[in-house]
């Protein structure tokens, strides 16, 4: 089969990755994008976002011909679309009205291509929509030769590239079984197991999936606040839990909430769906109030930790925050969890200083904050009352601490992503206290070892203490 041409229409995370990488895989491939900035850095190579390996293929897919980018107002877009063998839909699909997904960018682009597609194009669904948009984008094409195909994305945010060469599954859901083969047969070579089905089931499935993580992130918090009360170590009751292979090691990490572009959308969305077929989803509405639930709760542990009460006056108290992206490994800020603390705590009254390594005082996502951003975590310790963790990168831990400590006023780190070693930080003079840990506490106390039962003679159940 030869290699089919392909459009893909929305060149962000998930757009450009897709194009890049199924370029990397040999097909001929053409990205388009409204941002006619973006188009002209990504022809020369530029790409605006943080993702490993992203800019490599990019630049790799220019150079052998197989890649190129346009604007969406080009006349070369028309001609592009007019040749296209299968069009890739990844426009923004944003929380809107009452929580529902806003597919009006979807829509809209559906309508400005539909009478330019060619006979026999498919037209793949790769944002994030709900159940029956691919009943809507039929009926709004009116071209019954044109097959429409549901295809979500999985990919996370800082390894993108990765987790599009290596999906853990393709979902290709269709009513047309013809077309969900040739678009599951882009992927051939990945050898991925792929769930071939309907349109509406593919399109649940991506909702599904976001939500049990949702749920599973909320679990993980409302446990550590658990393990805070009882007195138990959250990294040890996690690792417990991990090693069950129903449960896993993935997701049990507590933090100041989860966020970012896809999880609060999605959970939100999928709560409107169940509303409207009449069904309460008692679980995630439960996911979502303890996420909002979270970022108080981290807040109340920082005034806890600073003024030595949960009921103290944050007014005037200095706090540099290392961390502002939604995770590490990327540059997106958006619905990031450290962004709603850091909204949480100027309200308290606190005065905030933020030092992020992939977000800088000149960037354009940077002129919107409300605090103070430095260009390094030295900066912004200047005299503050406490260090708070908020996002886990690991350069963090590489921190020239003991100079950390001479700079700030008093030696305090609230680690909200359980990051540092604590050890290391009490050494350097500061006071530690993490989530669902013990305070001030260094090195564990417990850890799980394997131990040969014939080597014993005894059970194999044992805990040793180190
Ligand atoms: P993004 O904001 O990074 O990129 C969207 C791109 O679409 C931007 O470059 C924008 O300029 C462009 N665009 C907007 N309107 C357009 C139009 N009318 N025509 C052409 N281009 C247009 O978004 P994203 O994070 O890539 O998400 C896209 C979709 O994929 C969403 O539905 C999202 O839920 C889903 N998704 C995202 C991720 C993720 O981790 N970011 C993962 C899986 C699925």
């Amino acid at each position: 089969m030869s290699s089919p041409r392909v459009v893909v229409i929305g060149t962000g995370y998930v757009g450009l990755t897709t194009g890049a990488c199924l370029a990397s895989l040999g097909h001929t491939v053409v990205c388009a994008d409204t941002d006619q900035g973006k188009v002209d850095r990504l022809t020369g190579g530029r790409v605006d976002i943080l993702e490993p390996g992203l800019a490599d293929l990019v630049t790799t897919g220019i150079a052998n011909g197989r890649l190129s980018c346009v604007s969406t107002t080009e006349p070369w877009f028309a001609q592009f679309l007019g040749q296209a063998e299968m069009v890739f839909l990844c426009v923004p699909t944003p929380m809107g009205a009452g929580g529902l997904a806003d597919l009006s960018i979807l829509e809209s682009v559906v309508k400005q291509i539909s009478d330019v597609l060619p006979p026999g194009c498919t037209l793949v669904t790769k944002s994030t929509v709900p159940v029956g948009t691919a009943t809507r984008l039929t009926w709004i094409l009116r071209r019954d030769d044109v097959a429409v195909v549901s295809n979500p994305e999985f990919l996370r945010e800082g390894t993108a590239v990765r987790d599009f060469l290596h999906p853990d599954r393709i979902v290709v859901g269709s009513a047309c079984r013809e077309a969900a083969g040739r678009v599951a047969a882009l992927y051939a070579s990945l050898s991925a197991p792929t769930v071939l089905t309907d349109a509406a089931s593919a399109e649940l499935i991506k909702y599904a999936a976001n939500c049990f993580l949702a749920v599973k992130l909320s679990y993980a918090n409302a446990i550590a606040e658990l393990c805070d009360r009882a007195g138990a170590d959250v990294v040890d009751v996690a690792e417990g839990m991990g090693y069950d292979r129903r449960i896993g090691q993935e997701f049990l990490a507590p933090g100041p909430g989860w966020g970012g572009s896809c999880l609060p959308k999605d959970t939100s969305a999928l709560l409107q769906l169940a509303d409207s077929l009449d069904f309460e989803f008692r679980l995630v509405r439960a996911a979502i109030d303890t996420n909002i639930r979270q970022h108080k709760r981290v807040v109340d542990k920082i005034r806890d930790v600073v003024t030595g009460t949960r009921l103290g006056s944050l007014s005037q108290v200095r706090l540099a925050l290392l961390g502002l992206t939604f995770k590490a490994g990327t540059n997106d800020l958006r619905d990031s969890p450290a962004l709603a603390v850091a909204a949480l705590l100027r309200e308290a009254g606190a005065e905030l200083v933020a030092f992020d390594p992939a977000v800088h005082p000149g960037d354009g996502q940077a002129a919107g904050l409300p605090f103070a951003l430095t260009d390094n975590a030295y900066q912004a310790a200047r005299g503050v009352d406490a260090i708070v963790v908020l996002t886990e990168w690991p350069e963090f831990r590489e921190l020239d601490w003991p100079r950390l400590a001479a700079a700030v006023r008093i030696p305090t780190v609230v680690d909200t992503r359980n990051l540092l070693d604590a050890d290391s930080l009490i050494q350097a003079g500061f006071s530690w206290t993490g989530l669902g840990r013990p305070p001030h506490t260094a090195p564990r106390t417990t850890t799980s070892v394997r131990i040969d039962a014939a080597q014993t003679g005894e059970s194999p159940f044992r805990e040793a203490l180190l």
